[in-house]
């Protein structure tokens, strides 16, 4: 046993002392106290639940340095900035450095005058560095990303793979890998890969309460963003996702147009427009990165406040990694989405046309089946969410779409089986809009040229309008009844799952897709009714001063939370200033007073 009963006090203190928080979340203080015993541990924790105190406080507690392995070099030097703040001895190596400043690191580890140190995985291997660190004390190693190492994932590393060696040159060194993927096939690979068969496993639920799930149909999508960005987040921070490189600057010179603070990120710009876009959307408050998937891993800005998808993940599991870059700070986020036939269509696409190899694209198909089932269901979305991570919440959540206004149904049986007929009558051979021409009885001149106007189903369906029979056939798509063949530029083609229903042993209920006006709704906003908005933009310019001043990003001074506190709890000294959560001696010192000027002005001009 290396911890002793005062190592543990010392974990709280350092928690309260320098974090300025006042207890530990679960599982925070078990993984703390495994790594302090010499144990490893490996933990899965969502985006925002607290991953890194746990190697953190740890690293400052045992002698020596934490020795923290992330891929995310971008973002290294804004962690350590974080870190110096609260008087933390951290710092980084990795490519950007220069040679002196390298050196100066490694001599300051040599001395153990270091509390942290990130790594590049690639720096690690080499010789070098490896001589370095076994000269060195080292307290743990941090292996985060650690999701990295599976070559399952879309975020494989080849560097990760090489990790394993630490376990062999470091036997006695605890270590702690940690990630927010959640799937079972991921975790058994990091342990294998990582060599952690012997480490203690913390799995932390995965429910993001504070996030509000919304999926609704593409109808015209430039137009419903707007309303969702003029209606709930006219000032905030939030990622646009989208599929393509061209559609990502489209988007991004659209909502400018518009009055929106937008940029674009895609792997296809150059390095440098792609950090310095990165950075803003850090540095500066109000800023919407439109983006690929190539944003976001370890992007931990706190108080991102919205993510919108205009298209659709291929994964649940990238689904619920991207929404949950949103409200890390733990105050209400969305995660809004809009999605359409023509997505099924183009992913259906891209896996065909893949080069993967069979298992895998099955396993492809899978997972979108998966994904597509949670954007037609019509119960509680995060129970569903969750479900697919096995793990169970036993009531509707009231905080998604569906909760928050159930969807209506209605029985689909007899439209399904027409258009199921129609795909069939046709040869298997026609796409969406020709097969909405014929239940519809148009007179097209394709429709004469296949003599298509003399079969029954032609005209059986002019009851439903065309965005009906859209919404149908897309119901039957995305539950599996129709495939989209691609060899045949989209055609429709019948699934043996549709035997029952066209026997008619089976009944089929459909989503009544309601109108874009109709789903217009306001949510609730950040700040609580009874705050003074004044006061809270005065804090906020206060914040952002400071944060200038020091070039930082404003949540590194303080996240929204604790202005938020400020606004309600209106401390009157900095004694009652240093109860507020997120306010540690340091930043008590640094920024207390500056703040309770803003407070007293404040005061002092509601009672005048
Ligand atoms: P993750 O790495 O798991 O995404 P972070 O480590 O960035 O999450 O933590 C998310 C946020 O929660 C951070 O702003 C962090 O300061 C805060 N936090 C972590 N642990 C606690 C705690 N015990 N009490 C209060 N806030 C906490
Ligand atoms: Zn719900």
């Amino acid at each position: 046993m290396r911890a002793s009963k005062r190592s543990v006090n010392t974990a709280i203190d350092i928690l309260q002392n320098v974090f300025g928080y006042p207890s530990f979340r679960q599982p925070q203080d078990e993984i703390i106290s495994t790594l302090l015993d010499g144990g490893d541990a490996l933990v899965l924790m969502p985006t925002g639940g607290g991953k890194s105190l746990c190697y953190q406080i740890p690293a400052m507690v045992l002698p020596g340095c934490g020795v923290v392995i992330s891929p995310l070099i971008a973002l290294m030097q804004d962690q350590v900035n974080a870190l110096r703040l609260l008087d933390i001895k951290a710092s980084f190596l990795n490519s950007t450095l220069d040679a002196n400043t390298a050196n100066e690191v490694e001599c300051s580890l040599l001395a153990g005058q270091l509390d942290l140190l990130y790594i590049a995985p690639e720096r690690l291997k080499q010789e070098r560095t490896l001589s370095l660190l076994r000269r060195s004390p080292i307290a743990l190693f941090a292996i985060d990303e650690a999701h990295c190492v599976s070559q399952w994932g879309h975020d494989f590393r080849a560097d990760y793979l090489l990790l394993n060696m630490l376990h062999q040159l470091f036997p006695d060194v605890p270590r702690i890998a940690l990630t927010a993927t959640a799937d079972a096939r991921t975790r058994s690979e990091i342990i294998s890969r990582l060599d952690l068969t012997e480490a203690r496993q913390f799995v932390a639920g995965f429910d993001r309460p504070n996030i509000r799930y919304r999926i609704s149909l593409k109808q015209n999508a430039k137009q419903q963003l707007l309303h969702f960005l003029q209606d709930e987040h006219p000032q905030d921070a939030g990622i646009v996702y989208c599929l393509s490189r061209k559609k990502t600057d489209e988007i991004a010179l659209w909502l400018q147009q518009q009055g929106f603070n937008a940029l674009p990120y895609h792997a296809g710009m150059d390095a440098g427009s792609r950090a310095e876009h990165q950075a803003r959307f850090l540095r500066e408050e109000g800023v919407i990165i439109v983006a690929t998937i190539a944003f976001g891993m370890g992007i931990d800005k706190p108080n991102v406040r919205f993510v919108a998808h205009l298209d659709l993940p291929k994964t649940i599991e990238s689904y619920y990694q991207e929404t949950g870059r949103a409200g890390r700070d733990g105050l209400p986020a969305n995660a809004w989405m809009i999605y359409g036939l023509q997505d099924v269509i183009k992913l259906r696409q891209m896996m065909e046309s893949s080069q993967a190899v069979e298992e895998h694209r099955r396993a492809e198909q899978h997972r979108l089946n998966a994904m597509l089932g949670l954007c037609e269901i019509t119960s509680c979305r995060r129970q569903a969410l969750l479900n697919y991570f096995d793990e169970i919440l036993a009531r509707p959540c009231g905080n998604c779409d569906n909760c928050l206004q159930p969807v209506a149904t209605w029985d689909g049986t007899e439209a399904a089986r027409m258009a199921l007929s129609a795909a069939y009558r046709t040869g298997q051979r026609f796409g969406v809009n020709y097969l909405i021409d014929v239940l519809r009885g148009a007179n097209t001149d394709k429709i004469f040229q296949f003599d298509h106007h003399y079969l029954p189903i032609h005209g059986v369906g002019d009851s439903l309008d065309t965005n009906q029979w859209r919404s149908v056939f897309r119901q039957l798509v995305a539950r599996g009844y129709l495939r989209v063949d691609l060899e045949r530029f989209g055609a429709l083609r019948l699934e043996d799952k549709c035997r029952p229903l066209l026997r008619g042993e089976e009944q089929i209920e459909l989503r009544r897709d309601t109108k874009v006006k109709a789903a217009r709704q306001k949510t609730k906003t950040l700040l609580p009714d009874d705050i003074d908005v004044k006061l809270w933009e005065a804090l906020r310019d206060c914040r952002r001063e400071l944060a200038e001043e020091q070039g930082l990003p404003p949540y590194v001074i303080f996240h929204d939370s604790t202005l938020r506190d400020m606004c309600s709890v209106l401390p009157q000294d900095l004694d009652q200033f240093s109860e507020l959560s997120g306010v540690g001696e340091r930043k008590l010192q640094k920024y207390g007073p500056a703040f309770m000027r803003v407070l007293r002005e404040h005061l002092h001009e509601v009672q005048s």
